[in-house]
């Protein structure tokens, strides 16, 4: 039987991220795919947010996507757009760009990492034991892995298989998505009618001052309320034509369909991200509505958040206690997603009252305070981990300072390319000695002259060192000469080494 350390069943954007991480890492990890290659049948995410973008910026790969993608202000809930222009950060800014590239692009970053893809086979079922798992494929094959990550979508077998509960709500709307032909120009842009909402686009299209501006040829995309949520069956051009007759009186003619998708607002969560060698991760531990484009982004930082915790229990460095904080950091990051894509749902529905509900939304949306607090939450920029009380920077992001060293000058997001934990000290040096975690945390003198400021929150004081993890959150802030210092390396990355 092949062993790996890891078996990740996946390979969509939380599978290869965490691919990837795994790889950094040093860690054995294979992905299971079904799909021989990253094509995809419909659009789905249509883009990155702007902690993803930082995310790939601390990795190095973010010049990837930027280069293939259109920067807008993208970011916005229920309707009303949060412009993200004032927020300290160097990608203060969405990024649209389709998931398939999404997909090619960090699958060409997976395979650079030398993580093997087993392509065109599927995971059907696994038996773990005290020492590891056996990973059943669709060709008969068996895996062997200490760790099995499910990243196979929101009907992951490998949650299923776990008997991992996924308590949420059903549907209470649905709507298609379709690239077709039409024999009449149906009327381009977004639609409110007392069906909910409709919209009629070219596939081909530029982003021009933040604004989607149409190329008028080519087959035309198509997305269209359903009267009743719930079907299980494959939408088909009939369903469609149906559709558009129920909410415009008339179908446009269309034919010879690209793709026909559906997408609806059923929200659900994972109970547990881990049942002993087993872990979920992206869909596969959470569903919601589409709506704020919060889903991939979501299972991108998943994986971040994991993967070198993961490494870490693998090479024996730190306990298994240590994926539970995956739990206990991702669990209510994904359910204020679900809480805010369902609170956006209920302002789309068709109705004066809602409307109403709506336009008061959008006008405290326009204060200062509100804006940049829910563009906080829609960017991830916000997010906070809670690793107890003290400095503001404490469970944070770590901003993306420019340092000055012995060296020169050097970006903090540069210090995370290998996704290994740094320890900058900013007061005078001296006062620690690292050299029994020196094997796996950085150690770094450095300068920095300028305000430290976070997103919504504004000018934090400066601290005299931050422990830094290999995701870019901050685990520990203060001086060197504090006793908890060393209990922080023992907490995220071990105990010391032996003299
Ligand atoms: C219409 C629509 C619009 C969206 N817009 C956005 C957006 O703008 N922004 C955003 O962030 N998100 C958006 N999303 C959500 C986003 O598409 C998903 O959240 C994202 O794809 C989740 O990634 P994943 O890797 O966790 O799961 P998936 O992308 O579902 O990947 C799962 C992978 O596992 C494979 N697989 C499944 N079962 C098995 C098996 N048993 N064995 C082997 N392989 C298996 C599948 O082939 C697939 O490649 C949108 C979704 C939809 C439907």
């Amino acid at each position: 039987m092949i062993e790996h350390a890891v078996v990740i069943a996946g390979g969509g954007p939380t599978g290869l991220m965490l691919a990837g991480e795994l790889a950094l890492a040093g860690i054995d990890a294979a992905i299971v795919e079904r799909r021989a290659t990253q094509e995809l049948a419909g659009p789905r995410a249509g883009g990155l947010s702007a902690r993803t973008i930082e995310v790939f910026d601390q990795r190095g790969i973010a010049d990837r996507f930027l280069a293939e993608g259109q920067v807008a202000q993208i970011a916005g809930f229920a309707w009303t757009r949060l412009d993200i222009s004032d927020f300290p950060t160097r990608h203060n800014y969405g990024l649209a760009l389709w998931q398939k590239h999404i997909e090619r692009i960090l699958a060409g970053w997976v395979a650079e990492l030398a993580a093997p893809i087993y392509r065109e086979r599927e995971v059907t079922g696994f038996a773990q034991d005290d020492m590891g798992v056996d990973v059943h494929l669709s060709d008969g094959q068996s895996l062997r892995a200490q760790y099995l990550v499910g990243c196979d979508g929101g009907r992951s077998i490998i949650r299923k298989t776990a008997g991992i509960d996924f308590p949420g709500w059903d549907p209470t709307m649905s709507s298609l998505l379709a690239e077709v032909e039409t024999t009449e120009e149906p009327p381009l842009g977004i639609h409110r009618t007392p069906f909910g909402i409709h919209s009629f686009g070219r596939k081909n299209y530029e982003i021009r001052d933040g604004e989607v501006v149409y190329i008028h040829e080519g087959p035309v995309r198509i997305m269209v309320p359903e009267e009743r949520p719930g079907s299980t069956t494959e939408p088909t051009l009939r369903h469609l034509s149906e559709a558009l007759i129920a909410v415009c009186g008339t179908d446009y003619g269309v034919h010879s369909p690209t793709w026909i998708s559906r997408f609806t607002d059923m929200s659900r969560q994972a109970a547990a991200y881990r049942k002993g060698r087993i872990l979920l991760a992206g869909d596969a531990a959470h569903v919601h509505s589409p709506i704020g484009g919060q889903g991939l982004n979501t299972g991108v930082q998943d994986a971040v958040n994991l993967g070198w915790k993961l490494a870490q229990v693998v090479k024996g460095i730190s306990p298994e206690s240590l994926l539970d904080t995956y739990h206990a950091e991702r669990h209510p990051v994904a359910a204020r997603v679900l809480r805010n894509t369902m609170a956006q749902v209920a302002l789309h529905r068709p109705g004066e009252h809602t409307k109403a509900a709506r336009d008061i939304v959008a006008e405290l949306l326009q204060m200062d305070e509100p804006r940049k607090r829910f563009a906080a939450m829609m960017s991830g920029l916000g997010i906070h981990y809670d690793l107890g009380e003290g400095h503001p920077l404490l469970g944070r992001r770590m901003p993306d300072l420019d340092l000055v060293t012995s060296d020169g000058p050097l970006r903090v997001f540069t210090l995370l390319h290998k996704a290994r934990p740094v320890l900058v000290n900013l007061a005078e040096p001296g006062g620690f000695d690292i050299a029994p975690w020196a094997d796996r945390v950085r150690f770094l003198d450095a300068e920095y002259a300028g305000m430290w400021e976070l997103p919504a929150i504004g000018a934090v004081p400066a601290p005299a060192a931050v422990l830094i993890r290999p995701d870019g959150y901050v685990a520990w802030v203060g001086d060197l000469t504090e006793p908890g210092l060393a209990g922080a390396l023992t907490t995220w990355f071990g105990p010391p080494a032996a003299a």
